[in-house]
């Protein structure tokens, strides 16, 4: 009996975080799986259905013995529900998920912080 009742719990709340998301490309309610490699970034452009996040990452040069600072920028996808909560300037985390257009194989997973706790 214990069984059943939490599952049906569980439909009802998908219902409720589900709602006025349509989005398929969404790897929450939609048929997009995040599998792969996590990175963390500052959001740097915001377009309608997806973000720019730019992060630093250590080289190390073998000529030089020595690391130094690289930039990488990353698209990433943004669902329909998360829209609203994420902003330029925010430490965002986005996954790896398959190829969902030409430069877009990433998908925004959570907000870590947003851009004014960060100044
Ligand atoms: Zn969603």
């Amino acid at each position: 009996m214990k069984k059943t009742e939490t599952k049906a719990k569980n439909e009802e709340g998908k219902k409720i975080v589900g709602a006025g998301c349509n989005d398929n490309k969404c790897h929450i309610h939609g048929s997009v799986k995040a599998r792969g490699r996590v990175y963390e970034g500052t959001v740097t452009r915001k377009l309608p259905t997806r973000i720019v996040i730019e992060l630093e990452r250590m080289i190390y040069s073998s000529k030089y013995e020595r690391y130094y600072k690289s930039k990488t920028k990353i698209h990433a996808h943004l669902p329909k529900c998360m829209e609203n909560e994420i902003h330029v300037g925010d430490l965002i985390k986005i996954q790896e998920c398959r190829p969902l257009s030409k430069i877009i194989h990433f998908v925004v997973i959570k907000k870590i912080k947003s851009g004014e706790e960060l100044k």
